[in-house]
């Protein structure tokens, strides 16, 4: 046991995307071990990885069983940790690498999208306790019957999470390809800033809205248990983003970035009886089936008839399409129509409570760039608009600039 404390260092697909980066990887682990931290290192897949596999499972079978689909995305996890623990051999430090299920990550048995329900760290402590670098396979754990589950898309984070609040970690620092948190996909928009610090909650609604940099699921169970969370880069030294819980200075800035989803549908279900409880009927069932429904919009009654939009992940579109178009036939609606060619461009930020503004401000940002809205939804802290996909990066960017978020800028 070293005496400053754990810390949790999380490491993305593109930081152990080979070996070098992997021996990288390791001469960092090796020097957090050094300074007197005892260091639970959690690795995703080899970048590209899960995507391969989850491309062979679609070669095989259009609609694979969940089961065997956890069963084959956490072979992915298994090779890095394995890979990882050689690495930090060869500079002679000890290490030992385990699974979701050897370090007794219990989930519930929601596959693909289980849900951490208890970490029994007895393992961990002991292994850390005689001097060791323990290193555990992100995105995996096991459930009741032993199966084996994964955590959802990017749920090497969550593992990371769950364990630092577990261990009750000083610190959980998540090392990624960017250098933190910026004010907008650095991909997408050039200027977009690094952000010092952002609030639990801003960090949740800009991931569910589409900023890949944090899973949004590892993001309620870091506010929840206040785990201190730094999002930084594997290739350089330079300080990333602090997520904390809010603190006053942060209402200061109006808003704190802007996201694009483009993952998913939107759905319009037209001419549903303008009866109580007929909608309530379709999305009950959408929901019994594990669908995620987002913005939803019902238009005003025409002939005692109205349309009712709303999306859904693209991912979940043959499953919708099955619930809405019984529940179609059943309640009587005139049809339904799917939009698979939009995004949804998003503002984000706690100062936005106290003003007033944003939402005019963000539509005149997309008028000027002759960007058509076709659904708006908002909350305290974000305003969203779906928009066409082609649309989407030339929306962000004339968003970004309007609230003068950009590297140099005031502000806002
Ligand atoms: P990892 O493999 O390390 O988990 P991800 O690909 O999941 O990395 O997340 C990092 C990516 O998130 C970046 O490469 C970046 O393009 C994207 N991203 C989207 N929005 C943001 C944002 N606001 N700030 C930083 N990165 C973002
Ligand atoms: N390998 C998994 C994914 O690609 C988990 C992760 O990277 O966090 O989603
Ligand atoms: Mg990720």
């Amino acid at each position: 046991m070293r005496t400053k404390g754990i810390i949790v260092q999380k490491y993305g697909g593109s930081s152990v995307a080979d070996p070098g980066k992997i021996m990288g990887v390791a001469r960092r682990v090796a020097a957090c071990g050094k300074k007197g931290y005892d260091v639970v290192v959690v690795v995703s897949a080899l970048g590209g990885t899960t995507d391969e596999l989850l491309d062979l499972a679609g070669q095989i079978s259009k609609r694979p069983s969940e089961r065997e689909l956890d069963m084959l995305m956490s072979t992915g996890e298994q090779v890095s940790v394995a890979l990882l623990a050689m690495a930090l051999h060869n500079l002679g430090e000890e290490a030992i690498s385990f699974t979701g299920a050897q370090v007794g990550i219990i989930t519930d048995s929601t596959h693909t999208k289980a849900k951490i329900i208890d970490i029994n760290t007895a393992r961990i402590g002991k292994e850390l306790k005689s001097g060791k670098i323990v290193i555990v396979a992100g995105f995996q754990g096991v459930n009741l019957d032993q199966d084996i589950t994964t955590l959802g898309r990017g749920g090497s984070d969550m593992t990371a999470v769950a364990l630092a609040k577990a261990l009750k970690a000083k610190m959980c620092e998540i090392y990624t390809d960017v250098k933190g948190v910026y004010t907008a996909d650095p991909r997408i928009v050039r200027g977009a800033r690094k952000l010092d610090g952002i609030s639990y909650e801003e960090m949740l609604e800009m991931a569910s809205l589409g900023a890949q940099v944090m899973q949004a699921r590892s993001m309620e169970v870091a506010g929840k248990f206040n785990v201190p969370v730094h999002v930084r880069s594997s290739f350089s030294k330079e300080e990333g983003t602090m997520i904390t819980k809010e603190v006053k200075a942060m209402e200061d800035v109006l808003v704190r970035g802007v996201t694009a989803n483009k993952d998913e549908a939107k759905v319009t279900v037209c001419d549903v009886p303008d009866k109580p409880g007929e909608a309530s009927r379709m999305f009950e069932r959408l929901a019994k089936a594990d669908i995620n429904v987002d913005m939803i919009i019902q238009n005003v009654s025409r002939r005692k008839a109205t349309d009712i939009s709303f999306t859904v992940p693209k991912k979940d579109l043959h499953k919708t399409r099955n619930v809405v178009e019984k529940a179609v036939r059943e309640i009587g609606a005139g049809g339904v129509e799917y939009d698979e060619n939009i995004a949804k461009v998003s503002v984000v930020g706690i100062g936005m409570r106290g003003h007033s503004g944003v939402a005019a401000r963000m539509f005149s940002a997309l008028a000027s760039e002759k960007v058509n809205i076709k659904m708006i939804s908002t909350s305290e802290i974000k305003i969203s608009c779906v928009v066409g996909k082609k649309e989407a990066d030339r929306a962000v960017k004339a968003i970004h600039r309007a609230f003068g978020l950009g590297k140099g800028v005031r502000k806002s």
